[in-house]
């Protein structure tokens, strides 16, 4: 069965069963900024499942385009990684039939519609869904003892819709895994999940005290009102087009369906050196750069466009690496030919894909061009080592990979000096966090927040404002470097020589990995970090939760430096005052004036009385108030 016949029986089967079939909705979201693609099928859907909308039908399916740059790294290494994939659902976004239906049409579409032999599937459900587990095994033909319970079946994002899960999976057999006798789903490689049925039946509205793995936890959850079964359960479904092709097409890994083949034979027949590695990364990334460009993305600095220039780029230099001699607009008329039946939106803007792509291909060779010119140099100056420095301006300034400059000086019989590059990474983010306080220019509408992290590490808070580059915004994207103020804090900010705290700001939609905490006005604590999931909004509920472990170790340090003043002052005497110190949680400086050097004896001296109030644990601060009089 081909992908397009696989995408064909899918969207027949539901259609023939009261579905209504809807065109992929655009991988840009439609007048929604704050979503850089569609990223699963259920997504343009989502104010039909939220109550905000009233979905065209009640049962709908269909084949959504979707891009996640999450795992780029993972792209031809894996047997199923890919940024652009298709992903085939049906859904109830209004209840209109629940796990009583959804199960049995999903296993007449796998045995029927698919031919997969029922011996050769699993299921996986939640250890709380005894309904699952009660139609699998009395509505399909699937034998009790191939459903399993798992507790990783649980599908939500902290707050709002959320439920149980049942998976599908195939057997690839007993050879492809660990090979004992007992072994099931998640347990090795042997099993692959093709199809997943999520069931939203809860609202939820606070944390649960455990996570949500096990039927006790989830019996709590809605005993303490954390979650509120709806009213109307709803369904939501996802299987990869791709995933499940390689399993239909007897193939190995989705890179040799006829989704993709055509596009890895298309670049290894036309490179000098061709490695299946690169190979698969320029037909992964070409695909997503053609679907990309014909919904109207162009490359640039930024948001999607710079999405699409990574992965221009990353293709381009993938093609540089083998000595590809065709062109990567080739390869996104090869993705036309393939994919227009199904999607014409190709074909009609084929020429503005192509010319995007060699617009940008030429510019960034330019760059190349200046870089390997910039290389030249460095190299020329002998040594045998393009240093720390070098490698990092050219990452900086020309957009060299470190692997691009390795390879170059290895033609060369140079080394590069890894190490030195990345300390000269981390020292430039050093100076952009340091120099973070001076982006607070406009001090005004700066809200004020309460501190809350003399009694707790963790508070629920509501999000005042967030700053992107210095300017207030309303919501705030995955990738986002921002500043985040609450209502009420556990964080403490950098002041009194002490460093700011670290940690996360979660929300319903997102969650914000804090890396510095800062204070820009006296009452003000902003949160500087970026945002690594989904999207975060100004009114929000939010669980601020400061990292524990570092702040404990900060703690401890700011305790002993209290020790350790009082042990110089009993060692060197009383005019010993504190110039200033600096706590952080790997080491402590304490700065004190004294007019010669400290004798060794008087060190041993000051060392020795620490040692022994530490060992005495002697309560000697107030611990209550860790910083107050700091
Ligand atoms: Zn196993
Ligand atoms: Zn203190």
């Amino acid at each position: 069965m081909t992908g397009n016949e696989i995408r064909t029986r899918f969207l027949e089967h539901f259609a023939s069963r009261e579905h209504l079939v809807l065109p992929s909705a655009p991988l840009v979201p439609h007048g929604d900024p704050s979503t850089l693609f569609i990223s699963a099928g259920m997504q343009p859907l989502k104010p039909y499942y939220l109550g905000l909308g009233e979905p065209p039908a009640p049962r709908l399916a269909s084949a959504q385009k979707c891009l996640r740059t999450g795992d780029i790294e993972e792209v031809g290494k894996t047997e199923r990684h890919l940024t652009f994939f298709e992903m085939l659902g049906n859904f109830a976004p209004t209840g209109d039939y629940f796990k009583e239906t959804a199960i049995p049409l999903a296993w007449e579409l796998v045995t029927n519609g698919f031919g997969m032999p029922v011996q050769r599937l699993r299921v996986t459900v939640h250890p709380s869904d005894d309904q699952a587990f009660e139609i699998w095994t009395s509505s399909t033909g699937i034998p009790a003892d191939h459903v399993t319970r798992d507790g990783t079946n649980w599908w939500g994002l902290g707050r709002g819709p959320a439920g149980p899960d049942s998976e599908i999976w195939w057997d690839r057999g007993r050879e492809a895994g660990c090979g004992q006798p007992d072994c099931y789903p998640d347990h090795c490689k042997r099993f692959t999940e093709i199809w997943n049925l999520v069931f939203p039946q809860y609202d939820q509205r606070g944390d649960l005290s455990s996570p949500p793995s096990t039927a006790e936890s989830i019996q709590r959850g809605v005993a303490d009102g954390a979650l509120v079964p709806l009213a109307r359960p709803a369904i939501d479904t996802g299987m990869g087009l791709e995933r499940i092709g390689f399993v239909l097409q007897d193939k190995s890994n989705v890179f040799e369906t006829d989704l993709l083949f055509p596009l890895v034979e298309f670049v290894h027949e036309h490179s000098a050196k061709p490695t299946t590695l690169s190979e698969k990364i320029i037909a992964d990334h070409v695909r997503a750069i053609t679907f990309c460009i014909a919904d109207g993305v162009v490359p640039s600095n930024e948001g999607r466009g710079y999405v699409l220039r990574r992965l221009i780029r990353r293709a381009a230099l993938h093609g540089r690496n083998i000595g590809l001699t065709a062109r990567l607009s080739g390869g996104a008329q090869r993705t036309v030919a393939m994919f227009k039946e199904h999607y014409p939106e190709l074909k009609d803007r084929e020429r503005f894909i192509t010319e995007t792509i060699e617009a940008e291909t030429e510019r960034f060779a330019r760059t190349l061009e200046d870089g390997m010119e910039q290389f030249e140099k460095v190299a020329s100056r002998g040594g045998g080592v393009v240093s720390g420095a070098d490698a990092f301006r050219l990452h900086d300034t020309f957009g060299f990979p470190l692997e691009l400059t390795r390879e170059l000086a290895a033609e060369r019989k140079l080394t590069v000096d890894e190490e030195g590059f990345r300390t000269a990474m981390a020292e430039q983010k050093e100076r952009s966090r340091r120099a973070t306080p001076l982006r607070f220019a406009i001090t005004k509408d700066i809200p004020k927040s309460e501190f809350s992290g003399y009694d707790e590490l963790t508070t629920e808070t509501k999000v005042l404002a967030i700053r992107l580059g210095g300017d207030p915004v309303d919501v705030a994207m995955e990738g986002d470097e921002v500043q985040v103020f609450l209502e009420r804090t556990p964080f403490y900010a950098e002041s009194g020589g002490q460093i700011g705290d670290t940690g996360t700001i979660s929300t319903a939609g997102g969650r914000v990995r804090v890396e510095d905490t800062q204070k820009p006005l006296e009452g003000s604590i902003a949160h500087l970090g970026t945002v690594i999931t989904g999207e975060v909004r100004v009114g929000e509920m939010a669980t601020a939760a400061v990292d524990e472990k570092r702040r404990r170790q900060i703690m401890r340090h700011h305790s002993a430096t209290h020790l350790l003043h009082k042990a110089l002052r009993e060692t060197l005497g009383e005019q010993v005052v504190q110039k200033g110190s600096w706590v952080g949680p790997d080491h402590t400086t304490f700065d004190i004036p004294l007019n010669r050097a400290i004798l060794k004896e008087e060190l041993v001296r000051i060392n020795r009385r620490v040692m022994e109030k530490v060992r005495e644990a002697l309560p000697f601060h107030e611990s209550q108030k860790p910083y107050k009089e700091a």
